[in-house]
């Protein structure tokens, strides 16, 4: 055996992050960066790898190389967000993409062919590499997958993937991956033709050498490339049909984006360059526009919530250095309605065994009934497969008994937002469990140290906060009670992350953080609301801002029920400063409920179907004429309120960090991504300002607007909340 400089060695050569044998022609790079638990095509990555290929390409008894990665399950992940976050003007992200795009060009057209040989996540920059090479075998494994995320950071793929992409695959399947950036499972990509080959992991090396042999003994060639269908050579050769795709594209992005996205059209301009003008303009084009992008705003802060989320994955939730948990073995849930079936879905299809327990066996079977609806639409949408449901099915048991949670690690409540049932409820359960399980409860609203006055064991409970719907929403904020131990906070934590949320760990108070901050947000809301704002234009001024749907919207959809019970809490907790809102209040007294009763601030139809606004609730406003009031008044109410209570967290140490406060309001109720969460966006807007702002606020609207203390402080000493990423 030699290295790949023609060296004659024993065994492996080990450089930095690759390791190269070369035996009968075939060389074989395994990508494995040296202090990382992940690939990432870092500076000195690409270096090392074009060096590679020069020596490679110098070495004649090289004839075919696969490259591979000896990550357990990670091919390559992208490319370096901390290089990219570094860089400072548009010129400087130009040149990382254009270096980007010349390695790969040297990829594609290196004396022999490159196979690329897939296991694990092959993204971004991974995926790009892995399409310029002469072929690629992919691992019939959950763990591979492969994708363009770029767009969810605010960018376009910008190293070829722009143009390699819809010549392999046909514009409109390329076009779905880029502009979506979801990653496809290996069977998927296979049969959009993204990789030529899947085989199961055991056999994919042997598998890559063969394939490498067979191109070496010219049984296969570099040309070889699957026919294109009918369909596709119509669409993609003519620049009418193509021309008709891009629009419907973009007119569909628009609407997604609500504008205030621009990488969609950015990745559809370079594609659309690359058609007319040939992929050498194409690339240029794209490297033109990453430059662009990766400076902007929006891809800052899009940038900042994947660091903050990637750091969270390493935060074990405490300070100190508590052992790490033992992974979740077994679960258990008590009470199976709409949240209880949730979490159980989400541990099942993670592989952890839930027992589920509520008052009655109807309840129990509506619960698992639940959990199977959500696992089929999976199947049916083909993100699992029916062999795979049938396993996590098997995981779910129900019961109306305790049986059975002596093994559960952790229980967590899912009943009636009622303290005195939690209370008993608490109570009931701590007994049938092992003295060193968790008992974590999922009240949105109720601080958890007093759902634990009558345990036996209150530095076992905790508060596991998940947002509906539960398979959806990424967050988990767990909630540490003033009794809580380390330990069960790292417990929850660990627990969070296998489920696969992001989680945030907070102290305890009446709605924790995000319930709070959403209160606030939603008490000003009743408060416009009272004033006889129309609810199309309060709820048109919030999705301008870049809120998901508006905040009347929201009311319906949470209930206005469990909103008014919220409301009563934290008005409680925090006096004047969240006041009952008369519109609320009597639209509920007239039996309104929202979604959830068919009959709200919007009408429903029979089947739940929402039909504008129910012109009748303005009767029962307490004003009767209407105030029009320009979106940009409604949006500084809406969002100092929000910010302001988001800072008053802070302060008072409900929050660890701001960074977790940017997360959770992003990430728990919808917070604009683009802005990067009430922290971020307060930063970006000057604290002085914000202050100044909230004063003009107060004078006019009171108290409420005061302020926080912590919000003054820092604006006169001119700090920020992120004061290292000026
Ligand atoms: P739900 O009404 O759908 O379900 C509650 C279930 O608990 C019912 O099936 C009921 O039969 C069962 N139950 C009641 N008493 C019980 C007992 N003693 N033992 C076992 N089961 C019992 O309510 P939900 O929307 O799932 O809310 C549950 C909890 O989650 C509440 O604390 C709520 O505040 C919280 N939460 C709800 C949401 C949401 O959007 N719905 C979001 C976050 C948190």
């Amino acid at each position: 055996m030699s290295d790949v400089h023609g060296n004659t060695f024993h065994g492996r050569e080990r450089m930095s992050h690759f390791t190269s044998t070369l035996s009968d022609g075939v060389a074989v790079l395994a990508l494995n960066v040296a202090g990382e638990s992940v690939n990432v095509l870092s500076r000195e990555v690409r270096e090392e790898f074009a060096a590679l290929i020069d020596s490679l390409s110098a070495n004649e008894a090289v004839q075919a190389v696969i490259l591979t990665s000896s990550k357990p399950d990670v091919f390559i992940a992208g490319a370096d967000i901390d290089e990219l976050r570094s860089v400072r003007t548009a010129q400087q992200a130009e040149s990382l993409s254009r270096e980007g795009q010349k390695l790969l060009d040297r990829v594609q057209e290196a004396r022999f062919p490159i196979i690329a040989a897939i296991h694990g996540a092959c993204l971004g920059g991974g995926l790009e590499t892995a399409l310029a090479c002469s072929y690629r075998i992919a691992s019939d494994h959950p763990k591979t997958t492969l994708g363009l995320p770029e767009i969810q950071l605010g960018l376009i793929p910008g190293a070829g993937g722009t143009q390699r992409l819809p010549r392999l695959i046909g514009l409109r399947a390329a076009l779905d991956m880029i502009l979506t950036g979801k990653p496809l499972r290996a069977k998927r990509a296979l049969s959009l033709g993204v990789v030529d080959e899947v085989v199961h992991p055991s056999i994919l090396q042997r598998i890559a050498r063969e394939r490498a042999m067979e191109f070496v003994n010219g049984t296969r060639s570099r040309k070889d490339g699957r026919p294109r269908d009918a369909a596709r050579v119509l669409l993609d050769d003519n620049p009418v049909g193509r021309s008709v795709v891009l629009r419907k594209a973009r007119e569909a992005a628009k609407k997604r984006s609500g504008g205030h996205y621009p990488a969609p059209d950015a990745a559809m301009d370079a594609i659309a360059r690359g058609y007319a003008d040939g992929p050498v303009r194409g690339a240029q084009e794209e490297a033109r526009l990453f430059g662009e992008l990766a400076v902007s705003p929006v891809a800052r802060e899009l940038m900042f919530l994947f660091r903050a989320t990637t750091a969270l994955k390493k935060d074990t939730g405490v300070d100190s250095n508590v052992q790490p948990a033992a992974p979740l073995r077994s679960l258990g849930v008590i009470g199976a309605g709409f949240m209880g079936a949730g979490i159980a879905t989400i541990a099942v299809q993670h592989g952890v065994p839930v027992r589920m327990k509520d008052t009655t066996h109807q309840a129990v079977g509506k619960g698992m009934a639940a959990v199977r609806t959500v696992l089929r639409d999976r199947v049916r949408r083909r993100r699992m497969t029916r062999r795979e449901m049938d396993d996590a099915m098997s995981l779910l048991s129900g019961t109306t008994q305790l049986h059975g949670f002596g093994r559960a690690d952790i229980v967590v409540e899912a009943v009636f937002e009622n303290l005195e049932l939690k209370q008993q409820v608490l109570h009931e359960t701590e007994g049938g469990m092992r003295p060193g399980a968790v008992y974590a409860s999922n009240t949105s609203t109720i601080p958890i140290s007093e759902i634990a006055v009558a345990a036996r064991r209150p530095e076992n409970v905790c508060g596991m906060h998940f947002f509906s719907p539960v398979h959806r929403m990424p967050l988990l904020e767990v909630v540490r009670g003033t009794m809580t131990s380390d330990e069960t906070v790292v417990m929850a934590v660990a627990a969070g992350k296998l489920l696969g949320k992001s989680v945030i760990v907070v102290n305890d108070g009446p709605g924790f953080y995000t319930t709070r901050t959403l209160a606030a947000f939603l008490n000003e809301a009743g408060q416009l609301l009272d004033s006889s704002v129309q609810i199309e234009d309060l709820d048109a001024a919030m999705v301008a801002f870049g809120f998901p749907v508006g905040p009347v919207t929201l009311l319906d959809e949470v209930g206005l029920d469990v909103a008014g019970k919220v409301t009563e809490v934290l008005r409680e907790a925090f006096g004047s400063r969240i006041r009952a809102s008369d519109t609320l209040r009597s639209v509920l007294a007239d039996g309104r409920t929202g979604r959830k009763g068919k009959k709200g601030f919007y009408k429903y139809d029979e089947e739940g179907e929402r039909k504008g606004v129910d012109s009748s609730v303005y009767d029962l406003f307490p004003q009767a004429e209407q105030v029009d009031l320009p979106a940009e008044e409604i949006q500084e109410r809406m969002v100092l309120a929000l910010v302001n209570e988001a800072v008053r967290c802070l302060e008072g140490g409900i929050l660890r960090s701001a960074r977790d406060g940017d997360v959770g309001a992003v990430f728990g109720f919808g917070f604009p991504p683009f802005l990067g969460g009430p922290f971020r966006w307060t930063d970006s807007q000057g604290l002085t300002n914000v202050v100044r702002r909230m004063e003009a606020l107060q004078d006019r609207f009171g108290e409420r607007f005061s302020p926080a203390e912590l919000l003054v402080t820092m604006a006169a000493r001119g700090e920020r909340f992120h004061p290292d990423d000026a």
